[in-house]
């Protein structure tokens, strides 16, 4: 009995780490499945009979995406099935609610962001973004009874075992458990997990990581973050706060931090802290985009700046790739698609990292932009509903 209950248990965790990965990469062949879950040839075929069967996937030769195809039959691929109704994805950040609804296959159909400072109170931004997700649903023709889960992210990390917020990091938030907060406001289940984690995830399905199965995303906004993704999987830690480089200490005496210590790396390399280092030496007032176009430019000051950030980032990634050996650094974030800051990163990860594991790897900006957040928090959302 026991041992009927702990097989059906793998069958299920598996038939799940197959619609994970068709919800993150979209249809796939066969042979891909297992080459993606690692699962052998007999028990995909049989797991995705089941699934069949019971209408959670279709085979189809419609890849959904562009491809460079071979000559002869498109191969027969597996893909999900779009099931009625829709999923949201919420992205929370230091400043700014980002809300999408898509269909269960993951297809955005509606967006709304809105420019929030969410630090100081967390229940006025959850209702924000409560709001925005009923906005949404309704430009996406869809009703809140047609919403099956959310998927969420927020800027600081949230325990493993409670999914609430410990730290210090977001002030008005301090014992919140988003997921459940999100959960009352508006009575689907909502899922959880860290910005960066979420940023991770969708450029490993849809973006720049396609492929990749070792490698960090650090996301460079109003706060510095980083996903960890060993063997395929993100690394969340022993509590769930794995991957939190904006708090390696480079500065012993340095500013204080948010987090209580002092001298983190987030409080040399951030947005807010970019910008007013910048503003005293221009005469209009600064933003994010027309910084990047400035670095675009070949603006001299502007490169500076955000080469000498890049160069403090790759140092604390060079000892973070001395450890793990990743094949990938993808940056995201607002600043993620600047130059000067990625040539910084890699000049210091060059200087820095022994030279077999700078060798061996590649620093790329994400395909996502600062979309990856909200993109992988619907693809959260669709795992989680998928089976
Ligand atoms: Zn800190």
């Amino acid at each position: 009995m026991a041992m009927t209950s702990s097989l059906e248990r793998l069958r299920d965790t598996n038939r799940r780490s197959i619609t994970s990965l068709l919800a993150a990469e979209g249809p796939m062949s066969r042979a891909d499945l297992v080459r993606g879950t690692g699962l052998s040839r007999t028990t995909v075929s049989s797991l995705v009979g089941d699934l069949i069967s019971t209408g959670h996937v279709v085979e189809t030769t419609d890849r959904g995406r562009p491809h460079k195809g071979g000559s002869g039959r498109p191969p027969l691929l597996v893909a999900l099935s779009t099931p009625a109704g829709g999923v949201a994805g919420v992205d929370i950040g230091h400043g700014h609610v980002r809300v999408a609804v898509a269909d269960r296959v993951g297809t955005v159909l509606a967006e709304e962001t809105a420019e929030v400072d969410v630090d100081e109170d967390g229940a006025v931004a959850l209702d924000r973004a409560a709001r925005m997700v009923r906005q949404a649903l309704q430009a996406a023709g869809l009703e809140l009874s047609d919403l099956h889960a959310v998927g969420m992210c927020v800027p600081a990390p949230l325990d493993r075992r409670s999914a609430s917020i410990r730290t210090g990091i977001l002030p008005g938030w301090r014992e919140l458990t988003p997921g459940d907060e999100l959960h009352r406001r508006l009575g689907v289940p909502v899922f959880a997990d860290n910005d960066a984690n979420l940023g991770a995830l969708a450029e490993l399905g849809q973006g720049a990581a396609r492929g990749s199965s070792d490698l960090v995303y650090v996301k460079v906004a109003s706060g510095l973050g980083a996903g960890i993704v060993l063997g395929g999987r993100l690394h969340r830690g022993a509590s769930g706060i794995a991957g939190e480089l904006g708090h390696v200490q480079v500065d012993e005496d340095g500013q204080v931090c948010r987090c209580g210590n002092r001298g983190c790396l987030e409080t040399l390399v951030s947005a807010p802290r970019l910008l007013a280092l910048l503003q005293p030496a221009y005469d209009v007032p600064l933003s994010i985009e027309r910084i990047l176009a400035l670095d675009d430019d070949g603006d001299a000051g502007v490169r500076r700046v955000l080469s000498d950030a890049g160069r403090a980032v790759g140092r604390a990634l060079a000892d973070l790739c001395n450890n793990l050996n990743p094949e990938l650094v993808v940056v995201g974030g607002s600043l993620g698609a600047s130059t000067s800051l990625g040539e910084g990163i890699r000049a210091a990860v060059d200087r820095f990292a022994q030279p077999d594991t700078a060798a061996a790897l590649t620093v790329v900006s994400g395909d996502l932009g600062d979309r990856a957040e909200v993109v992988g928090a619907v693809s959260l959302a669709i795992a989680r509903v998928s089976v």
